[in-house]
């Protein structure tokens, strides 16, 4: 598949991580991270998700406030990942970003290694709250999802998106939304309350 340019400057750098369910049991895949790009491309999107992966970050340390261009892929399965495009190469940095803002919310400094977000936990996040105050924190992640329904069938899958803070708990920002659920066996039904998001980030302080 033939590749598009484009160009523009970081407005986003979220970490890229698919989440796994099946019934009361998740995983997550941490496949890098998420560029939300204010700028223009080949295809004539004018604002748009890049995702690239840990190596990328760690060579080029991608922030908000970077002008960049590079070649992309347009993604094939939209199901499995919540970029427009991936599979980048020939990335140039037109112009480094400023000093990075550390005061938040949103946060919007250097994004820390995935190992990081992996070892602070999510709580789910409304998705409302996302759009509206979040998409360019540091903290926030749209995850796409993939629920297998019956371990039996493994076919049988279902796809949704589903966003998450990894934030500190005092944030000001922060709102829950409703529960989610998750299909099961024989029309049985998840519903992951409060206490898993609790349990998750159990470990961090309200400021942390
Ligand atoms: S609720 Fe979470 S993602 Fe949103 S601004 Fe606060 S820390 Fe960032």
């Amino acid at each position: 598949m033939s590749k598009i340019e484009w160009n523009g400057k970081i407005i986003t750098v979220q970490p890229r991580i698919r989440l796994n369910r099946s019934f009361d049991e998740r995983t997550h895949s941490y496949l890098g991270y998420s560029l939300r790009v204010s700028g223009v491309t080949s295809d004539g999107l004018n604002e748009f998700w890049v995702g690239i992966g840990k190596g990328a970050q760690q060579k080029i340390i991608f922030q908000i406030g970077m002008s960049v261009e590079g070649k992309a892929q347009r993604v094939l399965d939209t199901r499995k990942e919540t970029v427009d495009f991936y599979k980048v190469s020939g990335v140039v940095v037109n112009l480094a970003a400023a000093d990075a803002k550390l005061k938040g919310p949103p946060w919007s400094g250097i994004a820390p290694e995935l190992e990081v977000y992996r070892a602070r936990g999510h709580r789910r996040l409304s998705k409302k709250t996302y759009d509206t105050n979040c998409i360019g924190c540091i903290w926030g992640c749209n995850m796409p999802v993939i629920i297998t329904i019956d371990q039996w069938k493994p076919e049988n899958k279902q796809f949704r998106y589903e966003t998450f803070c990894y934030g500190p708990k005092s944030c000001r920002f922060y709102k829950s939304g409703p529960t989610r659920k998750v299909a099961g066996r024989n029309e049985m039904t998840w519903e992951e309350e409060n206490w898993v998001d609790e349990d998750a980030t159990a470990h961090r302080r309200p400021d942390e």
